[in-house]
């Protein structure tokens, strides 16, 4: 008889109510703010819908990526702080404003034209977050990694610009204000990602510099930061 290994995830497996919690209560907030539609009207609900896709797009890859042998982090305090205020200011807060109106006192109303420009602008965004979650593929990570068998990706969306994943979050972000009419879930989006992107762009270049030495060198002379470089130096 063969001893097998087990599985390497087999032991610490928490039961399955507790693995789909956090979607259950994601459910059953967008549940409850469809109760409340008459009260918010299409906008926030444009932004759920975007939402919605955001997570079915990067389900697939948090899930495969789960397997990548990770051998270089710049995780830290500062990197989870960060993670932290994003998730708060783009998911959490406007999903308890959605389903419950506690920050209704930080309302705010635009015209018709702004919820309209917001939900446009939803298009590049969705497009931009699957392209570049296609482009990285198994490279991806939620946090500052490189893992063993890392690539530099240079081809689809990164070949013009360095951070299109960035770029398209940068996209909801300035959407989101105009979505989800409101101080605290919709308008500080913009602060709280802008200091997520601050602090994480040159930490993540330097990354990517000690790795890959001059071959990021040259892809960062053929590149824009969020914004494409139309004429390539020579
Ligand atoms: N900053 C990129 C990627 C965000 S995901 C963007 O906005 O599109 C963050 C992880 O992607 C980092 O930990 C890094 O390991 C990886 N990464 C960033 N740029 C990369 C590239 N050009 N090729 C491969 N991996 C990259």
């Amino acid at each position: 008889m063969t001893t097998a290994a087990q599985p390497a995830d087999t032991p610490s497996r928490p039961p399955a109510w507790q693995r789909i919690l956090p979607q259950l209560i994601y459910l059953g907030l967008i549940i409850a703010a469809a109760f409340r539609y008459d009260t918010l009207g299409w906008p926030p609900f444009v932004w759920i819908a975007g939402s919605v896709a955001l997570t079915l797009i990067r389900a697939p890859f948090a899930k495969a990526n789960k397997a990548n042998v990770i051998n270089e982090h710049r995780r830290g305090f500062i990197e989870t702080v960060l993670l932290i205020i994003v998730f708060l200011f783009l998911a959490a807060f406007p999903n308890i404003q959605l389903a419950t109106g506690v920050l209704s006192f930080a309302d705010y109303r635009l015209p018709e034209a702004a919820a309209w420009t917001g939900a446009a602008l939803q298009i590049p965004f969705i497009w931009l977050f699957w392209r570049s979650h296609a482009d990285l593929g198994r490279n991806w990570s939620v946090s500052l990694e490189l893992r063993e068998d890392h690539g530099l990706v240079t081809n689809g969306v990164y070949k013009r610009i360095r951070h299109p994943m960035y770029s398209s979050i940068w996209l909801g972000a300035l959407a989101q204000p105009l979505l989800v009419q409101n101080w605290i879930a919709g308008a500080l989006a913009i602060p709280a990602f802008g200091l997520m992107y601050l602090i994480r762009v040159p930490r993540e270049e330097a990354m990517m510099r000690a790795r890959f030495g001059d071959a990021y060198h040259d892809y960062m002379r053929q590149t824009g930061r969020v914004l494409p470089r139309l004429r390539q130096a020579n």
